[in-house]
């Protein structure tokens, strides 16, 4: 079972470690979304500068590009990108419903690559085995997106969702019980495709991939903006011999505080909790640690970052805009990130005006800084006590109100 140790609670907020075979994760953190393996114009030299602890990249994007079997051959996702500390990998399961003409059945969902028509399809078992080859720390379970946000479309989703997880922990059981017998799970015997059944399906096995260290599974938790379904989840999830929870689908920022108390109010104290796709906005960040959960990830920063449009303690603004053509301070004059201690935002402007490369990376490495760090903040308030005053001064200077 994954260690979390907690060191501090606050209600239903925590402060902890997770143990990972890469390293440790102190929590609350913020996970740089890494989703095609890496961090939209970052290195992982410059995510390990600005303090980034962990990151959660993608199996549906692994899967169709570069492919499991070359993740494989390259020795995992540690070894391909030279990202040492803690992956979470998502099942993919929240990106492959989201694309149209998907077939459903209860084995799993069949769809065309966009990048060459080729078919595939995912299935719990399928997904287990694309994570353990990825190599990741810990793995999302395969879950069903709704396919709109009404009542009878949640409750679907969410109970072939439980149907699933039940098959994910017995694949992951399955693959587990072959690493500590034989220390590698592709290869399978009597698989022709590395045990993997999905990529196609084609060509070569890949080669005998040594993992000998310990995975983690997290539940997910589905139910979307109706609390007594998420209750129902979360109370199915905890049941699992799972090593965390994930906690998906949609909900909305104003009930999410509410449905995380439901929620994390179930799940057991002593595992972690992981929340999906969460953290462009920081009252989210301030919502998700009060209410119980322990990690967030989120595409947002970086994806705002690359259109210019950048946080400071005042609110977020867009670089472009004509009345930084002179504006020699820098972009957050007390930010510690590479690109404030070295740039003005007048540099920055011009490079976003004449779209150099530049513009893109100094803007990423200030944005995953400031969600990183903030979340850091968050951490070290609820530690002694000063959460609720540092959340205040935040959102008040932050959101003007
Ligand atoms: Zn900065």
């Amino acid at each position: 079972m994954l260690k979390f140790d907690i060191h501090f609670k606050d209600g239903l907020a925590r402060v902890g470690t997770i143990h990972t075979p890469h390293g440790d994760i102190e929590t609350p953190a913020f996970v740089g979304a890494a989703t095609r393996a890496v961090v939209k114009a970052l290195t992982m030299k410059e995510m390990n500068a600005l303090g980034s602890q962990a990151i959660l990249a993608n199996t549906y994007h692994l899967i169709l590009r570069p492919g499991i079997d070359l993740l494989k051959e390259a020795g995992g996702l540690a070894t391909f990108n030279s990202w040492h500390k803690p992956t979470f990998t998502d099942s993919g399961g929240f990106q492959i419903f989201s694309l149209p003409n998907v077939k459903i059945s209860e084995n799993g969902v069949k769809f065309k690559s966009y990048l060459d028509g080729r078919n595939f399809e995912m299935t719990p078992e399928s997904s287990m085995q694309a994570q353990w080859a990825i190599g990741a720390d810990i793995h999302m379970a395969f879950d069903h997106l709704a396919k709109s946000e009404n009542r009878s479309d949640m409750e679907e989703a969410m109970h072939r969702t439980h149907h699933w997880l039940d098959r994910c922990v017995k694949e992951h059981q399955r693959l587990d019980d072959l690493r500590t017998k034989h220390g590698r799970v592709t290869d399978l015997e009597g698989d022709p495709h590395g045990g993997l059944r999905c990529g196609g399906g084609k060509g070569p096995a890949g080669p005998a991939q040594k993992l000998l260290y310990e995975q983690y599974l997290y539940a997910v938790v589905q139910g979307g903006t109706f609390n007594d379904l998420r209750a129902e989840s979360a109370q199915y999830c905890a049941s699992k011999p799972v090593d965390g929870f994930g906690i998906g689908g949609v909900f909305t920022a104003d009930g999410m505080a509410e449905m995380l108390q439901t929620v994390n109010s179930i799940l057991p104290e002593g595992k972690p909790r992981h929340l999906l796709g969460m953290g462009q906005e920081p009252i989210d960040l301030f919502v998700g640690a009060e209410f119980g959960c322990d990690t967030f990830d989120c595409v947002g920063p970086t994806r705002m970052a690359r259109n210019g449009s950048l946080y400071t303690k005042d609110g977020r603004i867009n670089i472009k805009n004509a009345k930084y053509t002179h504006d020699f301070s820098p972009l957050m004059s007390d930010c510690n990130c590479e690109c404030c201690k070295n740039y003005t935002r007048a540099y920055l402007h011009h490079l976003f005006k004449t779209d150099e490369i530049t513009a893109k990376v100094l803007a990423s490495i200030h944005n995953e800084y400031f969600v990183v760090h903030t979340v850091d903040m968050i951490r070290e308030a609820l530690k002694d006590g000063s959460f609720q005053d540092y959340k205040q001064s935040f959102l008040a200077r932050y959101y003007h109100s």
